[in-house]
């Protein structure tokens, strides 16, 4: 299966290689890994690049609005056109839960990176955090298609979402015994869904409190598998498909 979402510090190109393939074994075969600070980028790409199994988005996440110049933006496009195995622009999006008074500054970058994302044919990776409205309303200007990562929102705004022709990135959180996201994902088709982990972030359920890493993802799929009374093939053959068809990897 496939972790379209995860983080990686990476701290040597030896110990990547470890871990991923500690990755593979627990059976999650691609990865898509997001660098959405310039810190990440400049750190972790050369690392990530030329394995196999991981793939990349590139972008500015919410949470470095005001400190992105429009040098940064050319570069960043620039790297999307050129390296191998970019798969897509993100994360980007809209965090109003830390950082509402740059909200301007927000949409600014946010509206930035839609239209690259828009000039390159790539699809979105989406952060959006008590923004759903603001949201919505950007992503609706532009032509684009993507993934709404870590989706936790009503049953009312998934219909939105997929209804525009975005998929819903589904993680650890539809473990939590809280969550209310078991309810809506009950609601929705696994062919509108992703599987994704956030690591480090997010850890599922029973390892919660620990790190989160992508070899917890057969979890999250099992969990889902349970809640849709299918199997877990079923389950990994869907949300493949979904991820070929956006990200065609
Ligand atoms: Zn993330």
């Amino acid at each position: 299966m496939i972790d379209t979402h995860c983080h990686f510090d990476v701290k040597s190109k030896d110990l990547l290689k470890k871990e991923l393939k500690e990755i593979y074994q627990n059976g999650v075969e691609k990865l898509i890994v997001s660098c959405c600070t310039k810190e990440e980028q400049m750190k972790n790409i050369p690392l990530l690049l030329n394995e196999d199994m991981v793939y990349l988005s590139l972008g500015f996440h919410p949470e470095e609005a005001g400190k992105i110049s429009t040098e940064d933006l050319n570069h960043l496009e620039k790297m999307l056109k050129s390296l191998p195995h970019v798969v897509a622009v993100g994360e980007i999006g809209l965090d109003y839960f830390y950082t509402k008074d740059q909200k301007k500054e927000q949409i600014q970058l946010f509206e930035s990176q839609l239209k690259i994302a828009e000039r390159l044919h790539l699809p979105v990776v989406i952060h959006s955090r008590d923004a759903t409205e603001d949201t919505i309303n950007l992503l609706q200007k532009y032509k684009i298609n993507g993934v709404i990562h870590c989706f936790s929102g009503s049953l009312e705004t998934a219909k939105i979402y997929m209804k525009m022709g975005f998929f819903l990135g589904i993680g650890g959180v539809v473990t939590f015994k809280n969550s209310h996201l078991k309810e809506v994902l009950s609601q929705i088709p696994l062919e509108s869904i992703l599987l994704e982990t956030d690591s480090p972030y997010l850890t599922p359920v029973p390892y919660r409190g620990k790190e989160n890493s992508p070899k917890y993802l057969p979890i999250i799929a099992q969990f889902i598998a349970d809640l849709k009374q299918k199997d877990i093939k079923i389950v990994e053959e869907i949300t493949n498909s979904n991820c070929k068809q956006i990200f065609h990897i």
